[in-house]
């Protein structure tokens, strides 16, 4: 059985108290690996490598720096398929999946980052004759990496390779759901040619290791993708300490198909928007809202498309859904499909486990499921599910859908399928979303800010945004005359 290990000062390391986790694959149920049960012992060791290894990689030219990055990228492409093997059977998705945007995705969150640090710049202001003011953009110091379970090696690059970009150090925590990839990663990085106590990657659970990370003193700048009460608990414990914060949280987004949209594109996407990677994406459209006119014939081919996908094998080509993350988070997403009917809904598709023979019988898979006749503003419409489970809602105008839309504490990403040019510009503008999605989804460009408004967070990632985050500027100002 595979023993996880910690990356402090880059040596692979037991942790202090040599206890360890089980690792459960989804696929099965089966514990297939250790994971460390580190501690704020095991985080204070990394804090002190981290703090050697500060001087001398913010003083790495931006060259080094990403010439550093971007070996990383490559060995990680050239690892692309026993990553997306790993993340597969860690996570639960399909391998199909994996390989075709999670690896490929955490090979270019570490080109970008390594190539956009050389063009990153920062601004003067000219007084005339009277002064120059320059803005110095400087790396923080230590910055602590908490990253989610859902898109493992995704969103753990998205956060490490800007930290690193701008010439940070950097103590990392993945999932302890779904440690593996972080693991095999760790084992790249010094043949990528970082220096010992840059990047450190300490594995366990959050009120653990993550918490000892939020806790740390020395550790000045928090980047965070997780649930909205987690982002809640690590800013109490942030603030007073006044720290830098990204929050990225949860969401609740709303796909919006009015009666002249392109039919046929709409409930393609909206198969794929609901139901990819099980419905674990923050970015998953879980509120479907369709205008009147087109609502019945909307819903069967909806319905009818959502009964064609196969839950099964994530090794199987075939398979569209594969397993959900947990046996705890399975229970939870059953217990709404079991309040649908409860709170007056009908289910018209789904609402099932399902149980897979041989050695997948100990799996934990769940039928894509489609809920109709539910008020906008019940619990299974307000609150995250972040499983394969959506609800439809007719509505006549945009008046209508825009209250129903904006009716939830989250405000992460909305979809909106129109062909009406001023009705798409017009209805992005009112949304309360970070992120707006006309006639496509998930279509992504590394340079626009990401993130969300309300209970989804705070701050932005993507592009220019995160050197942003992970510098402090200070502004020199010298007198000419
Ligand atoms: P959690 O908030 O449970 O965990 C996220 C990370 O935080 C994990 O590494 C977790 O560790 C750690 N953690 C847990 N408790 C603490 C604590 N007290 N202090 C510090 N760290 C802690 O979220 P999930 O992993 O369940 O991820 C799903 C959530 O993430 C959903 O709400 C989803 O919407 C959101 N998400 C948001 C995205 C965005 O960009 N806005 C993108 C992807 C997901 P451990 O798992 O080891 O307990």
């Amino acid at each position: 059985m595979e023993k996880i290990q910690n990356l402090i000062n880059g040596n692979l390391i037991d942790p202090i108290k040599r206890k360890f986790l089980d690792n459960r694959t989804p696929r099965t149920g089966e514990v297939y690996s250790k994971i460390p049960d580190s501690d704020e012992e095991d985080v204070a060791l990394a804090v002190s490598a981290a703090k050697e290894a500060f001087p001398i990689w913010s003083n790495y030219s931006i060259d080094k720096r990403s010439e550093i990055l971007t070996r990383l990228s490559q060995l990680i492409e050239d690892n692309l398929e026993a990553l997306a093997l790993a993340e597969s059977k860690d996570n639960g998705k399909p391998v199909s999946l994996a390989s075709k945007v999670d690896i490929p995705r955490a090979v270019s969150n570490f080109h970008f980052y390594g190539t956009a640090i050389k063009h990153f710049a920062s601004e003067s202001h000219s007084m005339g004759n009277l002064a120059l003011n320059y803005t110095l953009r400087e790396p923080i110091g230590i910055a602590g990496c908490i990253s989610p379970w859902n898109l493992p090696l995704y969103l753990f690059s998205w956060k490490i390779a800007p930290a690193l970009a701008a010439g940070n150090c950097v103590i990392a925590k993945p999932s302890e759901v779904t440690p593996m990839t972080a693991y095999l990663m760790s084992k790249l990085v010094k043949e990528a040619g970082f220096p010992d106590g840059v990047l450190n990657i300490i594995h366990g659970t959050g009120p653990k290791v993550g918490q000892a990370i939020v806790e740390h003193p020395d550790i000045p700048i928090i980047s965070f993708t997780g649930g909205t009460a987690t982002g809640a608990a690590i800013s109490k414990i942030a603030a007073p300490m006044f720290k830098k914060l990204s929050l990225e949280l949860g969401g609740k987004n709303p796909n919006i198909i009015f009666d002249d949209c392109d039919f046929e594109k709409a409930v393609n996407t909206t198969v794929k928007s609901s139901f990819a990677n099980q419905g674990q994406i923050c970015l998953c459209g879980s509120r479907v809202f369709i205008q009147e006119k087109i609502y019945e014939k909307f819903k069967e081919a909806f319905v009818r498309k959502t009964k064609e996908l196969i839950v099964g094998d994530p090794q199987d080509s075939k398979t569209n859904l594969g397993a959900v993350v947990s046996e705890s988070h399975m229970r939870k997403i059953l217990s709404y499909m079991f309040l649908a009917e409860k709170d007056g809904g009908t289910i018209l598709a789904g609402g099932k486990q399902v149980k897979l023979e041989g050695e997948l019988a100990g799996g934990y898979y769940l039928q894509p499921t489609i809920i109709e006749g539910l008020a906008y503003d019940c619990k299974i419409n307000q609150e995250e599910i972040f499983g394969p489970v959506v609800t439809i809602t007719p509505f006549k105008t945009e008046e209508d859908v825009l209250m129903m839309a904006n009716s939830t504490k989250y405000g992460l990403s909305a979809t909106v399928w129109t062909e009406n040019l001023k009705r798409a510009h017009n209805i992005s503008k009112a949304l309360h979303a970070g992120i707006v999605w006309v006639n496509t989804w998930l279509l992504r460009d590394l340079r626009t800010p990401f993130g969300g408004v309300k209970g989804s967070g705070v701050g932005r990632e993507g592009g220019f945004e995160a050197l942003h985050f992970f510098t402090e500027p200070k502004n020199v100002c010298i007198k000419l005359s």
